[in-house]
């Protein structure tokens, strides 16, 4: 019910850019759908981001900064509309935390902006990364280069950031959509990965900690 309500509004095209799939046959596509079965099947999600055993980390890190690029960028999408220059005039998590805005190109020095343009830049960056081959390798016969580790820190660091200002910003919308247990069951996926792997600093993960150590417990 509510969760058929959810995807029908992903389906009606809500998302802003083509989802990042991988290719079938490859090893991260079997990766891929081990990650998703261990999911559905229900186990506990601190053993289900456990490295299995043989496997590469490398490769089951890019799995899954795929996948949680894939769905946040889909729970933005849900409240996209709600989140303007208006409603959200900085990239904030309430009033103690303002993200500002850094890369190579257009913002050579951290710069305050809007929330939904902060949040259109890190995405193009995020995409940006995961679709150049030679920082996120197709094939397994191409290695990761020395920078893949430091590279999905930052990845990872900064989609968090998403799920802050949603959840502080637009967690009414969330729950108006009946989304709230997806939203979630996201969140605690990606909290116990980046806690399993130490992929984000204790101090990024401030905003949200009070929420994350009341829901992911088990
Ligand atoms: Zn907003």
């Amino acid at each position: 019910m509510a969760l058929n309500g959810f995807l029908e509004f992903f389906q009606k095209g809500k998302t802003f850019r083509p989802k990042k799939r991988f290719t079938a046959g490859t090893i991260r596509y079997s990766l891929h759908k081990q990650a998703q079965a261990s999911l559905q099947s229900g186990i506990n999600l601190r053993q289900a981001v456990c490295l299995p055993e043989g496997e590469n980390l490398n490769d089951w890190i890019a799995v899954h900064v795929v996948d949680f690029f894939n769905r946040i960028n889909l729970i933005y999408g849900t409240v996209s509309e709600y989140c303007s220059e208006i409603t959200c005039p900085t990239m904030s998590g309430g009033s103690r935390y303002e993200y500002l805005w850094a890369d190579s190109e257009n913002y050579k020095k951290p710069t305050s902006l809007p929330a939904p343009k902060y949040i259109e830049l890190l995405m193009d960056w995020a995409e940006a990364q995961i679709n150049n081959e030679t920082v996120f390798p197709v094939s397994t016969d191409v290695p990761f280069p020395k920078t893949f580790p430091t590279l999905c820190r930052k990845i990872l660091t900064r989609l968090f950031r998403v799920f802050v200002h949603v959840y502080i910003h637009h967690f009414d919308r969330i729950v108006s959509i009946g989304a709230e247990a997806h939203v979630n069951a996201c969140y605690k996926h990606f909290f116990y990965f980046v806690k399993e792997f130490d992929l984000i600093t204790t101090k990024e993960l401030e905003p949200l900690q009070e929420m994350s150590s009341k829901i992911c417990k088990d």
